[in-house]
């Protein structure tokens, strides 16, 4: 059980371990493959340099196997967390797909950005909600520029990292969901958590790379474990305990 008093501000790290069960593959999942390619080969700034459309086919395909899933009781539990505390809790997901706002998170920040969201390569035009596939070639902006996917390629730098400070440094627990702690800046969120004393819990199947710096791991499955982790208590019991 995860504790939270009427004083905690909880942050909340999910990987794609938590859509998962939802039927959206890990990379590590699937392999790391995608038709030969190491998916760092096609997620990523050369990629995108040397061959826009097969970043294209690639993203297209992501899109297609997205359109259809679900949140599953991992996504829902953590958007009734949010019903109860509000502003106190916040989700910072590695995850690109929507299936946190599908059951109605509000407080999420993608700090890899959305599978469907596009943007201009070119102009500093906002990004904007985009549901197309592209097989053939690389749509234009007005610009001249190509649109890309709003998407965190590796090696690039992540997006709202100053709202990310801003949410760390005020939490007092820190949960981190089927992430496996490798991939960075994320991986570190923890440690920066730790060292200002926070509780830091990890919800997931496996051990994480970065699992001594838990506070305690919950193994097993997020649709599972997450529907009953939390027990939030109530104003009166948190003075009483103050
Ligand atoms: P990752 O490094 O986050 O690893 C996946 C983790 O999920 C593993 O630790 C695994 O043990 C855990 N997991 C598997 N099933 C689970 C379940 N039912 N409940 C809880 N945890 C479970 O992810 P990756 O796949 O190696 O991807 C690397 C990067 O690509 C990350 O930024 C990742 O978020 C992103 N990605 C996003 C999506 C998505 O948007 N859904 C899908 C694939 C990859
Ligand atoms: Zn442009």
């Amino acid at each position: 059980m995860i504790a939270v008093g009427p004083q905690d501000r909880v942050f909340v790290l999910t990987g794609a371990g938590i859509s998962a069960e939802s039927g959206i593959a890990t990379f590590r999942g699937a392999g790391g493959l995608w038709q030969g390619y190491r998916v760092e080969e096609v997620a990523c700034p050369e990629a995108w340099a040397r061959d826009p459309r097969l970043v294209w086919q690639f993203y297209s395909m992501r899109r297609q196997a997205a359109g259809d899933k679900k949140p599953n009781p991992g996504h829902f539990a953590l958007a009734r967390l949010e019903e109860r505390l509000g502003e106190r809790l916040v989700v910072c997901t590695q995850n690109v797909d929507e299936l946190h706002e599908l059951a109605g998170s509000r407080r999420v920040l993608h700090m890899h950005g959305r599978l469907f969201q596009s943007r201009c390569d070119r102009c500093d035009r906002a990004p904007f909600e985009d549901h197309n596939t592209y097989q053939d070639q690389a749509p234009r902006c007005h610009c001249g520029g190509l649109i890309r996917p709003h998407i965190c390629w590796f090696g690039e730098m992540p997006y709202e990292l100053d709202r990310i400070d801003d949410e760390l440094e005020q939490c007092t627990v820190f949960v981190a969901v089927g992430t496996s702690g490798v991939v960075y800046p994320a991986a570190g969120l923890v440690a920066r958590a730790r060292v200002k004393g926070v509780r830091a819990y990890y919800v997931g199947p496996e051990e994480p790379a970065n699992s001594g710096l838990f506070s305690q791991c919950f193994y097993g499955k997020a649709g599972e474990l997450l529907p009953g982790l939390f027990v939030t208590t109530q104003d009166t019991e948190g003075r009483r305990r103050h």
